[in-house]
């Protein structure tokens, strides 16, 4: 073997070490645990002659929008849940869609609502998330439900995604109490009910939270000072080595869809964060896809159940 051949050999052993270290994450594996939780709660409540009902909203045909809504409404139907899907047009007016969510608010075998985002431009989202009853709210978007996780206030619900990486934290053993949390990205959806709930009293919180944008300055060296990074940002791939001290635990929330000439679908799914370059660093990361992304589906379906039993208590 070569001098130059043998290094690279070396140079290789010594990556693999890491990634042997490394723990990948399986969100899929974590997911299915929640929903065997699910199935076991779901059979509770039947003994007392309920079934959990979500009733999911989707207005206009984004392709997106409607492959979320087509798993969600797959998932109920897997677990046996009462599933009510409506797709209205993209012409549907704000008044038309209000008494679609005041029916659902009235109706007692819905117990979850939601309204696939992001409606058409000429809907008020946020007039329509205040409409949804609080008490059925599965995605923790209504005012209540956000004031109720900044109080810590276990009756409300939080948003399925930040929920989920919690869960994918706790469930990996990995210690948030005094860590060191960045959070990259501040949307109501995921960054800021992220940060609440790290820096929460109790497990899976306790943590010191940084939170990082796009205003934030030397984003490298704030995310380098994280014991645990947790990006969600929409950019792929985003998330750099240089991001990442070594030995960190990271979560990449970013579903990004990216040209892939030459594969059946002409795209693929990519993060936020450059794994290949990143996860030998880490001491733990979660990929895309089978991170996150099968989290948010499993905790909506909990959050039904959480609402199911909340509404006959
Ligand atoms: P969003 O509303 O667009 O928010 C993105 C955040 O990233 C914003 O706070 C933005 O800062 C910040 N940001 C953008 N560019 C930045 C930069 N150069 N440096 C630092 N921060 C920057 O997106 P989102 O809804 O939170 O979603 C984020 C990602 O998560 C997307 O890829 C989305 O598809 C994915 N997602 C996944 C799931 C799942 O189930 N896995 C669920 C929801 C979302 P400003 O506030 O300053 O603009």
């Amino acid at each position: 073997m070569t001098p130059s051949r043998w290094l690279k050999e070396l140079d290789f052993a010594a990556d693999f070490g890491h990634l042997q270290k490394m723990q990948l994450i399986s969100g899929t594996q974590i997911a299915s645990e929640v929903i065997e939780e699910c199935k076991r709660d779901i059979a509770a409540l039947a003994g007392r002659g309920l079934k959990p009902g979500l009733a999911v909203v989707l207005i206009g045909d984004d392709p997106a929008s409607r492959a979320y809504v087509r798993s969600k409404d797959k998932k109920c139907q897997d677990l046996g849940l009462h599933s009510v899907k409506v797709e209205m047009p993209a012409t549907t007016t704000q008044e038309e869609l209000l008494a679609k969510v005041r029916e659902f608010n009235a109706d007692p075998a819905i117990h979850g609502i939601l309204v696939q985002s992001p409606p058409p431009k000429h809907i008020d989202e946020a007039a329509i998330v205040r409409a949804i009853d609080p008490m059925k709210d599965v995605d923790g978007f209504h005012p209540v439900n956000v004031a109720k996780l900044a109080l810590e206030d276990s009756s409300g619900f939080v948003p399925c995604t930040p929920l989920g990486c919690q869960r994918l934290l706790i469930a990996s053993g990995i210690e948030t109490a005094g860590a060191n949390v960045v959070v990259v990205g501040r949307s109501m959806i995921v960054g800021k009910p992220m940060a609440l709930l790290m820096m929460a009293k109790g497990k899976g919180g306790d943590a010191t939270v940084t939170v990082a944008h796009s205003r934030t300055k030397d984003l490298k060296t704030v995310c380098r000072g994280a014991d645990i990074l947790i990006a969600a940002i929409g950019r792929p791939g985003f998330i750099t080595a240089e991001h990442v001290k070594e030995g960190a635990v990271v979560i990449d929330v970013g579903i990004n869809r990216v040209e892939a000439p030459g594969t059946e679908k002409g795209y693929k799914i990519v993060g936020d964060v450059a794994f290949d370059e990143v996860a030998p660093r880490c001491k733990a990361i979660t990929p895309v896809p089978g991170g996150v992304g099968p989290m948010t589906i499993a905790m909506l379906m909990a959050n039904t159940i959480k609402a199911c039993r909340q509404l006959n208590s």
